[in-house]
């Protein structure tokens, strides 16, 4: 390590290589990070910021569990800007064969050691009296939260920076392999180890990864404060988010700070630009008026849209690159990668250093989806 410039070359400062960044700068490596944009400028500004416990497997609860106390444990560092707010999450039921779901979902929780209450048709309304009336139930999951992706991305970038990290923004990388990094502008920049933690991009610059654009779509309303209070998502969303082909809608809203409603979500594949599709943003508002009839009459203040960088198997690559000693990845992490890059980064850096995972990496390790290797 100590012949190259670095230690460590992060491309990317999402908020997956800025949780990298700060890992490995509090062991103690030296770090550069390198995107070409600004920080916390890809999908990390385009996310909802819903920090969430999900049991879609045993590893995707693993990872999104042990992340989720990391973000508490950070919690009292946090600056003000980083607006996180337990809020808590509710998945809501719309009728008896959704509450087989909750309770399913109750027990698996209850045995990890998640807090959750079942609330029945009367329960829901009490908690959330905007909710069209007739909902069968739900399940209120307190310790999920909020938080704004782009500061918390600062945060950590920053945090790194004041332990010495050094940080290249507008640096768009070419190539990187072999403990190289190749920018567009001539600049090479060496380390023993390199991490791609290039979100959606991920693929341009390692040829071979396996994944995949997925497309979505976001709303912001104007203030309404007190209009909601946690963080709403339909138990129909677990199949949406399944669905392999086609565009999917799912009732997913979020209570701003600031009193303003964020409303999502949308999936599509093969969907490579950034443009608003106003039949997907369409069906996609009609939704959550099934479920929250008074959003219809609010107004909108933005819609955008960004790329999840979306695996075949729904879990994140993170470890090394098969055939490539120097190259680790981070990425992948679909509609999950606020909520785990704290976890993202542990384990990663575990793994680089020697050191105990507080839980299983293998996983998440990328050979379980390399098509080819790495190249400079
Ligand atoms: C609509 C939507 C809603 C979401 N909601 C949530 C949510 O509620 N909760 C949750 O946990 N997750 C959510 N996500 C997912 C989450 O936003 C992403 O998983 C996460 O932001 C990925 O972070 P990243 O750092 O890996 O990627 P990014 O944030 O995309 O960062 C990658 C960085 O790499 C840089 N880069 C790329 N190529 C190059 C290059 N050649 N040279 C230099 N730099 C390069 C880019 O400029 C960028 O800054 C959502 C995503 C979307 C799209």
């Amino acid at each position: 390590m100590r012949n190259a410039a670095y230690d460590v070359v992060i491309v990317g400062a999402g908020i997956v290589g800025a949780a990298c960044a700060d890992e490995f700068t509090r062991r103690g490596l030296r770090v550069a990070i390198v995107d070409r944009d600004i920080v916390g400028s890809g999908a990390t500004a385009a996310g909802m910021g819903h920090i969430v416990v999900m049991d879609d497997s045993q590893a995707q609860f693993a990872l999104t569990r042990y992340s989720q106390r990391l973000w508490q444990a950070l919690r009292p560092e946090l600056p003000d800007d980083v607006e996180y707010e337990q809020c808590g999450t509710i998945w809501v039921a719309r009728d008896e064969e959704e509450l087989t779901e909750v309770q399913r979902k109750r027990d698996y929780y209850g045995n990890l050691g998640v807090p959750t209450e079942v609330l029945d048709s009367r329960g829901l309304r009490e908690l959330e009296t905007n909710l069209r009336e007739g909902m069968a139930g739900g399940l209120l999951v307190p310790e999920d939260g909020v938080l704004y992706p782009p500061c918390a991305a600062g945060f950590l970038v920053k945090r790194a920076q004041e332990r010495g990290a050094n940080l290249r923004l507008g640096a768009s990388v070419a190539q990187m392999g072999q403990g190289r990094i190749l920018l567009n502008d001539g600049h090479e920049l060496s380390a023993e180890i390199i991490v791609n933690a290039a979100g959606a991009c991920a693929l341009e610059l390692t040829p071979g990864i396996q994944i995949m654009k997925r497309k979505g779509h976001l709303v912001i309303t104007d203030r309404y404060p007190e209009f909601l209070r946690h963080q709403l998502v339909e138990l129909g969303y677990l199949k949406s988010a399944h669905l392999v082909d086609g565009d999917s809608v799912a009732f997913n809203v979020q209570p701003r700070r600031t009193g303003q409603i964020l409303i999502g979500s949308s999936r599509q594949y093969g969907a490579e630009n950034k443009d608003v599709d106003s039949s997907i943003l369409s069906r996609m508002l009609r939704r959550a008026q099934q479920f929250m009839p008074g959003l219809g009459a609010m107004s909108a203040v933005r819609t955008w849209t960004g790329f999840r960088a979306a695996t075949s198997d729904k879990l994140p690559l993170i470890g090394p690159w098969p055939g490539d000693k120097s190259l680790f990845l981070a990425t992948g992490h679909e509609g999950l990668g606020i909520t785990t890059s704290l976890g993202t980064a542990r384990i990663l850096v575990d793994q680089i250093t020697g050191a105990k995972p507080a839980i299983p990496v293998e996983p998440y390790l990328p050979s379980r989806s390399a098509l080819g290797h790495a190249h400079v």
